[in-house]
């Protein structure tokens, strides 16, 4: 399965736009390193074919917002046209560094890449949530649920969020500071039942990211209110056993297991060189993609002869339009890790082998004039799958 001409594939400055006998060396300014990366752009496999919509999307390309501690960067509608579903946010907190207190109208997903942090929320009938995440735990806070983020030692965190809204702006929150900074201090006076000179001190202009000290044990930021949550706002993924082949392994995470994370349904995919993501489609809604770590490729086709083929390596977000089949193989030396994300409560796909191997093979051999032993030998599953 191992991919025979690995070197073949990387291009340099004389190779130009070549496959075969079609195309033909560059003659104008050239950012080889991005055609490096794009090697599919570059010289596109021939079933390649149509005009697809941008489905790529790397975080290096997104604007870095910087505070005192830390550092935010956003893949939304803006960025990438393509992605009315959901919108990610990759953020980095020192220790000590906190996300100010605050809500949005989009529920929030996150998935912590290194490091770790404390997260509070309360809800609305004043129960109560806090918690420690680590490294590959997730966490989801439902619209309009107020909450913290804040950086623990050593050295702080950084995490992947997740909107269930394509058009959320990061830059766009309800924070603490900017509400009460916009309320008439004799109003906050009289809401807190002090005098208006308690206020005297409140910050000029929105915290967002700031640096704070590191707080002490979660015990004692784990506030009695009207009890805890009923459901817990974090979920840790490392525990689970995935689902797994020769080729690789899924973890799936959606409201079955993960009962407070209604509007988003998760699965983290491990591929081994060689291996890949079978063809496969989702009928629940569009997919987003975050690349964790080595390097693979996607096809993604859509009706009327349109496909095109993507790179992919870490740090990239991928997205596939509901209902368009896909597979994602690992074209690296390195395990192949990535998530899938979908607005939805619950992960479903249909896979085109067991498609196929469930209907009527003489119907099916009418359509491919493909020999019986093809559809004979495709392993009858119930789970998505790293085939082997
Ligand atoms: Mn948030
Ligand atoms: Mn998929």
């Amino acid at each position: 399965m191992k991919r025979k001409h690995e070197q073949k594939r990387t291009p340099h400055a004389s190779s130009g736009a070549r496959r075969g006998k079609f195309g033909a060396s560059i003659l104008g300014p050239r950012n080889l390193s991005l055609e490096a990366e794009n090697r599919d752009k570059l010289a596109p496999p021939p079933t390649d074919a149509g005009t697809m919509p941008n489905l790529k999307w790397s975080f290096a390309d997104s604007h870095m917002r910087l505070e005192e501690g830390g550092w935010a960067r956003q893949v939304t509608v803006r960025e990438l046209s393509i992605a009315k579903e959901l919108a990610a946010v990759n953020m980095r907190l020192e220790a000590g560094a906190i996300r100010e207190l605050h809500w949005h109208k989009e529920s929030e997903w996150a998935y912590m890449l290194k490091g770790r942090a404390r997260i509070t929320a309360v809800d609305q009938s004043y129960r109560t949530f806090a918690d420690d995440v680590v490294e590959g735990d997730l966490w989801f806070f439902p619209a309009g649920i107020p909450h913290s983020i804040q950086g623990l030692e050593k050295d702080g965190c950084e995490f992947l969020l997740v909107f269930d809204d394509g058009s959320f702006d990061e830059n766009k929150t309800f924070l603490l500071s900017d509400v009460i900074s916009h309320m008439p201090k004799e109003v906050l006076a009289k809401n807190f039942g002090v005098s208006a000179s308690a206020f005297a001190k409140i910050p000029e202009k929105e915290l967002y990211i700031f640096q704070s000290q590191v707080p002490g044990p979660l015990t004692a930021d784990r506030l009695a209110g009207a009890g805890p949550v009923p459901q817990w706002f974090s979920y840790r993924m490392p525990t689970q056993q995935p689902i797994r082949t020769k080729s690789g392994s899924i973890r799936i995470v959606d409201s079955k297991i993960f009962g407070a994370s209604k509007t988003i349904a998760a699965a983290l995919v491990e591929i081994q060189p060689g291996g890949m993501r079978e063809l496969h489609w989702h009928g629940n809604g569009d997919e987003l993609q975050y690349y964790l770590s080595g390097q693979g490729r996607m096809t993604v086709f859509n009706a009327d002869a349109n496909a095109a083929t993507i790179d992919f390596q870490a740090g990239d977000v991928g997205y596939v339009p509901c209902f368009m089949p896909h597979y994602v193989e690992n074209t690296g030396i390195t395990t192949l890790r990535f998530l899938e994300l979908f607005r939805s409560d619950h992960f479903e796909d249909i896979s085109l082998a067991q498609w196929l191997a469930l209907t009527p093979h003489e119907l099916v051999r009418a359509h491919l004039n493909i020999s019986e032993s093809v559809l004979a030998k495709i392993p009858r599953r119930d789970t998505p799958i790293v085939p082997d």
